[in-house]
């Protein structure tokens, strides 16, 4: 169908270079465009050429373009190409029209925070229920990885983490289930408004199915303002109040009128109750039985870097949650802690004010390690109310964490910052944690 077909790929990323694997194999010519002069190319085939530098105003006449997410569809090139009529879209539509008629339905899980607990504890429970289920999208594995081979055997299910950048990218995509998890301002740098940036979201909604069903968070204002953009059924969830899901116990809460445990260390605080109730309601819609979703909260272990325990060492427990690289993030990690919390806070800082994360601290935390360049603010605004130790290097924070700590406490890795100033990214400072903690 695709054979002698001529694809531009903008991007060369992970889905990019998914896209590019997955048409080379049915026999289409691809043309990759990338903006890093010093980009390889990933695959050595005669069908592939790459061209690297600024991307041109205009691009040759081809059948389809296909962008990666971090390039703004609005790009002039893009503009024009689809004025002369040439398709433009994502790589989460591409994998959707390379899909074989006999593959699986489609989850997809957006939001401003929570896309990966959720879509990761979502394929959990799933796989208890069908093992050959595609966990992935912006998480992990693109999606076009799912049909990177003609005869690859097609899965049942395809949960998918969509991030509104994605959603901008897809046409005739469609969702079986699709879910919003909240809303906040915290990547508006694409969108002149949130109001915008609700409406890249709510497209998950825009091709769903009859028998389609949509999952919403009862207790954020801007995520309901979408409710209007779904055809289907929604389910809500909430933390506060009755809803299709909500809490009835401190690790209870019942969806659709059954009653799920979340005492899994993995699961912990509110933020991960709202995560798990959105799974399961969305599982439950799948077709997942109870039991099995019950056994999905129980076995799911977690990402790295949220709030991820590491170990424990003479009674006290090492948590690290490199990914709060932001105030609302550690907020959230010290909402879910109970007590005896020693805080390592600092890195690059993103100009947020820290009050509120010392009005969470109080009663709370024992201490604050602070590290990297913004120590001297976080300093500034725990002073006086908190016992503060500038340690500079994560190194001397886990050291002095260590001196300092008693059974039963905590030590939390959870900056608040960027980490730039002193690593390659969270992921980065979040082993390098892992690896001092191991040594203890
Ligand atoms: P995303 O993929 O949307 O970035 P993650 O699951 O990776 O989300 O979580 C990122 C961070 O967002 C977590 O470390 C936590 O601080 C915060 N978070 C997770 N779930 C929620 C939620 N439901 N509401 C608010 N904050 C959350």
């Amino acid at each position: 169908m695709l054979s002698n077909k001529h694809f531009i790929v903008v991007g060369l990323g992970k889905s990019g270079t998914a896209a590019i694997k997955a048409l080379l194999n049915r026999n289409a010519k691809v043309t990759a465009y990338d903006e890093n002069v010093n980009a390889t190319s990933p695959v050595d085939h005669p069908k592939f050429s790459l061209v690297t530098g600024p991307l041109p105003t205009q691009f040759p006449a081809v059948d389809s373009i296909v962008v990666s997410p971090g390039i703004p569809l609005s790009h002039a090139a893009f503009q024009l190409a689809q004025k002369n009529g040439t398709p433009v879209f994502g790589e989460i539509e591409l994998g959707f029209r390379l899909r074989p008629q006999s593959a699986g339905p489609l989850l997809g899980i957006t939001g401003t925070n929570g896309k990966s607990t959720t879509t990761a504890l979502l394929g959990e429970i799933v796989k208890h229920q069908f093992p050959n289920t595609f966990v992935g999208g912006n998480l992990g594995t693109a999606f076009c990885t799912a049909f990177e081979h003609v005869d690859s055997k097609p899965f049942d299910f395809h949960v998918v983490e969509m991030s509104s950048f994605q959603l901008e990218g897809i046409v005739d995509t469609s969702f079986l289930g699709a879910a919003i998890l909240n809303l906040t301002a915290d990547h508006i740098e694409r969108y002149s408004t949130l109001e915008a940036y609700g409406d890249a979201k709510a497209r998950i909604f825009l091709n769903q199915p009859k028998n389609g069903f949509a999952v919403l968070n009862a207790d954020d204002v801007h995520c309901q303002r979408l409710e209007t953009k779904a055809h289907v059924p929604v389910s809500h969830f909430s933390i506060s109040k009755s809803a299709d899901a909500h809490m009835s116990g401190v690790d209870e809460f019942s969806s659709k009128g059954i009653g799920f445990r979340v005492k899994n260390r993995a699961l912990r605080g509110n933020h991960n109750s709202e995560n798990a109730m959105a799974a399961v309601l969305m599982a439950q819609h799948a077709g997942i039985k109870n039991d099995l979703i019950q056994r999905g909260l129980d076995t799911f272990g977690g990402l790295p870097h949220r709030l991820e325990f590491v170990r424990e060492v003479r009674g006290v427990e090492w948590i690290n949650d490199s990914k709060a690289t932001n105030v609302d993030s550690s907020l959230v990690a010290i909402n879910a802690m109970q007590k005896n919390v020693w805080l390592i806070l600092g890195g690059k800082g993103k100009g947020a004010p820290y009050a509120p994360l010392v009005k969470a601290a109080k009663g709370k935390v024992k201490g604050i390690l602070t590290i990297g360049s913004d120590a001297p603010v976080i300093k500034q605004e725990f002073m006086g109310e908190f016992d503060i130790h500038e340690c500079g290097t994560l190194s001397e924070a886990v050291k002095k964490a260590n001196r300092f700590s008693q059974i039963g406490d905590t030590v939390l890795l959870s900056p608040a910052c960027a980490s730039y100033d002193q690593f390659k990214n969270f992921e980065h400072r979040g082993d390098a944690f892992k690896v001092l903690v191991k040594e203890l």
